[in-house]
């Protein structure tokens, strides 16, 4: 997005504990024993995962549906992705779920985690993630994204949310999903919260559903001009859950 970033830690060591978050993510959380959600997770992650420009893109992308009920999803530097099956029930379209992981993914791409662990506020998580062993500590899986599941909320900041659905908005987009789907889909997560009492990582500090759609619609003519070429160049991602 032209921004500067102020980014302390190696890529490697970053992806390293992205890689050991996630398998202690999968210890603690059963997998969905669903094969269909995880072939219709799997239709959608790679869809946008073809679409992803290399640079600081993971070589691989890697997603495990997770047999939780909230309506959550998470992406780990080093590129693995989890989806809570309650998501699939809030996202309700293909294109929806796009939303999602684009957003999710577009946190990786835009390597947000090195950011924010890199900012002031918590600079004792580079050392911390420089010493992790086996058991990782809550504020390193925090500072991954993780924390909602292990207590310790960090929140990725507002500038951070609504550089990801923007980014995200053009990944979908340009992998062929409808990117108007995206504001339905925020509209739905508000609703759901609302009803729930409870918010995913992306509601936390996330802007207001009406910040975030006006953000969203004034990039909306950019957004629909990458798909139209997408479904062009034949980008007709057919998922269906
Ligand atoms: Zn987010």
């Amino acid at each position: 997005m032209g921004r500067r970033q102020l980014l302390l830690l190696p890529d490697d060591d970053l992806d390293r504990q992205g890689l050991e978050a996630y398998a202690q993510y999968k210890r603690d959380v059963p997998a969905t024993p669903s094969e269909g959600d995880r072939d219709y997770v799997a239709c959608v992650t790679q869809s946008l995962a073809e679409e992803v420009e290399s640079g600081h893109a993971p070589a691989t992308w890697e997603f495990t549906v997770f047999e939780d009920p909230t309506p959550n999803a998470f992406a780990l530097p080093g590129g693995k992705i989890g989806v809570h099956s309650g998501l699939l029930d809030v996202a309700e379209t293909d294109a929806q779920l796009a939303a999602v992981l684009g957003h999710e993914m577009a946190h990786v791409l835009a390597q947000h985690s090195n950011e924010r662990i890199s900012a002031s506020q918590v600079a004792d998580l580079a050392l911390l993630i420089a010493d992790a062993t086996t058991d990782m500590d809550p504020q390193i899986l925090a500072g991954l994204g993780l924390g909602a599941h292990y207590g310790l909320i960090l929140p990725y900041s507002r500038a951070h949310e609504s550089e990801a659905d923007l980014i995200g908005l053009d990944l979908m987009a340009r992998a062929g999903f409808d990117p108007r789907e995206a504001v339905l889909l925020w509209r739905n997560m508000e609703k759901n919260a609302s009803e729930e009492g409870a918010g995913p990582e992306f509601l936390s500090t996330h802007p207001t559903y009406r910040t975030r759609t006006q953000d969203l619609d004034r990039r909306m003519p950019r957004a629909l001009h990458l798909y139209h070429e997408a479904r062009a160049r034949g980008r007709t991602p057919w998922c269906r859950r």
